[in-house]
């Protein structure tokens, strides 16, 4: 099995794109990792082997320790893992086997460990105990350790982030008209995934929900062969993937005239949204934010009518730390990206819910989302 050796000065950088720190990443996890006093740690989690390393296929492990990062990867990736890990001026091995020479490779890099670290949340049982039988450390069980330095974005994640913002924004406005049209919401969410892949998007960032009328009372509701009309509230919600990086927005429409009772749940819901950017600010925490948002909503007589959380992180996972939860005592600092999307349901009514992705900053924040919040189409 031969190791190829990657050696590289800097990272590469995207056109018009600041460079990603994929060394400086590093640094901040080993500096961590000798704190907690592990032989290595053996990273599994997807987005967290592509954090570190710029590795972006679907199947790889990342042996990280104080001296060493080896990359183990199949067949499949061999030309793709040598290109990334270039790209990312990160100074790594790279050992290409198939799965199942892949423990061996581990047991031979880690012989001389007390102790393996693994990412509890990233490994199965059966897989748990086929390393453990199969390797001379102690495989101990590690949670959060690269998901904590991922929470503070480093300015060439922000551009993606943004970017992914702008080609979300640019797909609904150029056919948000459609919704006024009478078109059903599967078929609104097949064309807003269209016109955000045509402006650059690699795929949609999650499964969008366009939800008219009654189905908007459904938070999560899938798009239907519902047609939308007059009078309709039609929640949409939906995001960009860009270079491995997430956005998210909702925003609620209205087709034609909003009834008086969409208007009041409209006007409910915009406030708990200001409510909450509002109370934005590096320092305070995930929960300060969601209960601003929740205080708005109960003294408009909608408390009950808010059944989630507030927010989350947005990174290169669509749902990443910090959260922004009732009781998340998760500060939030300056340069973490989170959502403030607060919203109220009435059964057989309908939904109104308001979502921005924004850059927390030290006096408050930045919105990385810009669409108008006017109901209006
Ligand atoms: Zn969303
Ligand atoms: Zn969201």
């Amino acid at each position: 099995m031969a190791v190829e050796v990657i050696k590289k000065s800097g990272p590469t950088i995207k056109a018009g794109l600041p460079p990603m720190e994929y060394p400086a990443r590093l640094s901040r996890l080993r500096e961590r990792l000798a704190k907690d006093r592990a032989g290595g740690l053996l990273v599994t989690a997807p987005s967290n082997v592509r954090y570190l390393s710029g590795f972006s296929g679907s199947s790889a492990m990342l042996l990280v320790t104080a001296r060493r990062l080896l990359l183990i990867t199949d067949g499949r990736y061999k030309d793709q893992a040598a290109a990334e890990l270039t790209a990312a001026g990160v100074d790594a091995d790279l050992e290409v086997v198939n799965s199942t020479k892949q423990l061996g490779v581990i047991e031979t890099a880690t012989r001389s460990f007390a102790r393996l670290a693994v990412e509890a949340k990233a490994v199965s049982w059966a897989w748990h105990t086929e390393l453990a039988s199969a390797v001379k450390p102690e495989v101990v069980a590690t949670s959060g350790l690269v998901e904590e330095l991922r929470v503070v974005k480093d300015a060439g994640e922000i551009a993606r982030i943004e970017r992914a913002c702008d080609i979300a924004d640019v797909a609904f406005a150029q056919i948000k008209q459609r919704l006024t049209e009478g078109v059903t919401e599967a078929d609104f969410a097949a064309e807003l995934e269209f016109e955000m892949r045509r402006r650059g998007a690699a795929a949609s960032s999650f499964e969008s929900i366009v939800a008219s009328g009654p189905n908007g009372a459904l938070p999560h509701a899938r798009p239907t062969d519902r047609v939308t009309s007059p009078g309709d509230l039609v929640v949409v919600d939906f995001g960009a993937l860009f270079d491995g990086y997430h956005s998210d927005m909702t925003r609620t429409v209205c087709v034609g005239e909003p009834s008086a009772a969409s208007a009041e749940l409209l006007a409910a819901v915009a406030a708990s949204q200001r409510a909450g950017l509002i109370a934005l600010a590096a320092g305070v925490t995930g929960g300060a934010v969601d209960a601003a948002c929740r205080k708005s909503l109960a003294e408009a007589g909608f408390a009950e009518a808010f059944t989630h959380s507030t927010g989350h992180g947005v990174g290169l996972d669509i749902h990443e730390a910090p959260w922004v939860a009732a009781d998340s005592a998760d500060v939030l600092p300056a340069g973490c990206v989170v959502t403030v999307e607060p919203g109220a349901y009435v059964v057989d009514h309908g939904g109104v819910r308001i979502e921005d992705t924004v850059v927390v900053t030290a006096s408050g924040h930045r919105p990385l989302t810009k669409t108008t919040k006017d109901w209006a189409l």
